[in-house]
């Protein structure tokens, strides 16, 4: 999806940003995704004129309509991704392309217009040089990016909509975890499923969310961070948790994560861990694998590591697994070696503190 005229982007200073002082208390303690710099962007689409009107603009409220089709049906899909600052100063966003990819996929399962790669990486250097200051640079923070699209037709008709915005906002974060990399414990959800099969667990939309609040207050109320989604057609093999992908670290060193089932969000964290492992000559395997697997590989002893990959927390240790009645692992466990030294890997590649051989990085 590259053929196309380049949207060209009308740039507005906010005259209402945040101080100096209040954006460095800010980013001193950014938490996560709770501040947002002081900027925008936003691409309109109709049926009619394709993308037009791409605008870096102050940060603020949507003026939606009531009848507005997001509201209604839920017509929305969304990204996450993130800007590093480097030790030279200089700020780099992760692959940038798999995400915009990822978000045409999406798009093509809402039945949302997709935006070209090349506008939608457009869209986050324009929002990034506007608000270069909001990349923090202190250890383990960076900039949250959020790009996202909303069906935004005046119109309460149940069909794909013939009007959508595309939308970027930036948030400086910290860990995703208030623990840190701290190892959480995982709920197994026993009764709910969050993707159907045909349906859109595949695809990043706002519904698959909404679909796993519900089991994950459970986790909470479990003591537990995440939740752990199992299939939706025979609820035996593991899918993955309300945000990030799952593995598994076997005895003899071999790294296994569930295959790509139709139902689970393709990570880009996943991806590249995948590759880091081959990297190291690391035996990988994507499959199905049972619940049964887990726990009992857990008693035996042939499962020696789990851990969580994604955007966010980039890649989480888990401790245990809990359901109703068993607990697989030990609360208070430490991380397994292998997890945090692919966390490691991955994360120095990230800040520009070991060589990107793959090409990951692109500046912003
Ligand atoms: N699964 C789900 C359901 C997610 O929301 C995410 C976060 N985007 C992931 C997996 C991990 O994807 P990524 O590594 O691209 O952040």
């Amino acid at each position: 999806m590259t053929a196309h005229t380049p949207l060209i982007f009308k740039s507005t200073r906010s005259t209402h940003g945040r101080s100096k002082t209040e954006r460095d208390a800010i980013l001193a303690d950014p938490g996560f995704g709770k501040y947002f710099s002081d900027h925008m962007v936003s691409i309109d689409w109709t049926v009619e004129k394709g993308w037009h009107d791409a605008q870096v603009k102050p940060y603020g409220p949507l003026l939606l309509d009531p009848a507005s089709s997001v509201l209604h049906y839920a017509q929305e899909i969304f990204e996450g991704l993130k800007a590093y600052r480097h030790a030279d100063g200089s700020i780099w966003t992760f692959r940038p392309q798999a995400n915009a990819e990822r978000m045409q996929r999406s798009a093509h399962r809402l039945a949302l217009p997709g935006l070209p790669t090349d506008a939608f990486i457009e869209s986050l250097k324009q929002l990034v040089s506007m608000d270069a200051d909001w990349v923090p640079s202190a250890p383990d923070t960076c900039m949250y990016l959020r790009p996202f699209t909303i069906a935004n037709e005046s119109f309460l008709g149940v069909r794909s909509a013939h009007k959508a915005t595309y939308f970027v906002i930036a948030s400086p974060v910290g860990p995703y975890f208030s623990k840190g990399v701290a190892p959480v414990s995982i709920w197994l959800s026993e009764d709910f499923t969050r993707a159907a099969v045909g349906g859109t667990g595949a695809a990043k939309c706002g519904g698959n969310y909404a679909a796993s609040l519900l089991p994950q207050q459970e986790a909470y109320k479990n003591g537990c961070s995440q939740v752990l989604f199992l299939d939706p057609q025979e609820g035996k093999y593991l899918e993955e948790l309300g945000g990030m992908n799952v593995f598994l670290v076997k005895k003899d060193g071999t790294l296994i994560t569930p295959e790509l089932s139709g139902s689970i969000l393709e990570g880009v964290t996943r991806l590249s861990i995948l590759q880091l492992a081959r990297d190291r000559g690391l035996k990988v395997e994507e499959r199905k694998i049972s619940i049964d697997e887990w726990r009992n590989g857990v008693a035996s002893g042939d499962i020696v590591e789990a851990f969580a990959a994604g955007t966010a927390a980039v890649v989480a240790p888990i401790s245990a697994l809990k359901g109703r009645d068993f607990v697989a692992g030990d609360e208070n466990a430490p991380a397994g070696k292998l997890t945090m030294s692919l966390r490691q890997e991955l994360t120095d590649i990230q800040y520009g503190r070991a060589p990107d051989r793959h090409g990951w990085l692109k500046r912003l």
